[in-house]
């Protein structure tokens, strides 16, 4: 094909292997921990809602390395929100929860990062929330693990530590909706494509770093995910 310049394919590594999974899209679940939705201000069970981030805001980390992460401009408000991140392998509209694990890849750690005081703005004003949330570098996330190692992940701790001290701690059996209800609600909007990968949502804790802070995000079953803000 002849392309006027060459085209550019975001990808994650896929752990322990040279493989790489390439990103199609990235989806991502607001409010899906209830102490999380608590501290943003929901009350209440409310179905789930969803953004996006732009495919190359993904930051990939090699394992047992430190991702750099530069500190974006036009905020003071960095914030981070650890999240389990599922990689679609299989396409589909309207799957049911049932099917759901069907078209689940596989699995990595990954950060959501927000400049809140932007996503505030963009609230209170009712406009969108791409400056807040789909900015370059926004998805810091670890190698795919898939789910033929992991097996299936409904429940584990995820934890995310900065500088040595815990920020978030929480357990994924607390999610509002699991993985597979996520998959059927996110697939009657979208059609999932390979190479989807959704944010699932994050638990309470979320807070502000810095440049220089040193970012350690851990999820059961899965591993682990290390960021220093540069
Ligand atoms: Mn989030």
């Amino acid at each position: 094909m002849n392309f006027v310049f060459p085209p550019q394919t975001a990808v994650v590594p896929v752990a322990g292997s040279d493989a790489m999974f390439p990103v199609h899209r990235i989806y991502c679940v607001g409010r899906n921990y209830v102490e999380h939705a608590k501290e943003m201000g929901a009350t209440g069970r409310e179905a789930p809602f969803f953004f996006m981030k732009p495919a190359d805001a993904v930051l990939p980390v090699a394992h047992g390395t430190i991702g750099e992460m530069p500190y974006p401009g036009m905020t003071n408000d960095l914030h981070h929100e650890v999240e389990l991140v599922v990689a679609i392998g299989k396409g589909g509209t309207n799957i049911a929860a049932a099917d759901a694990t069907q078209h689940v890849w596989g699995y990595a750690v990954g950060l959501d990062m927000t400049r809140r005081d932007l996503q505030g703005e963009a609230k209170k004003l009712g406009r969108p929330w791409c400056t807040g949330k789909g900015f370059d570098f926004s998805a810091p996330i670890s190698p795919i693990h898939p789910i033929t190692e992991t097996g299936s992940i409904v429940q584990g701790e995820i934890r995310l530590d900065v500088n040595g001290a815990t920020r978030q701690n929480s357990n994924m059996e607390k999610l509002i909706w699991n993985v597979a209800e996520t998959i059927e609600h996110l697939s009657k909007y979208y059609a999932l494509q390979p190479g989807d990968l959704i944010f699932t949502g994050t638990p309470e804790g979320v807070a502000a770093v810095r440049q220089g802070d040193l970012l350690e995000a851990t999820i059961e079953s899965v591993g682990d995910l290390r960021v220093r803000i540069v």
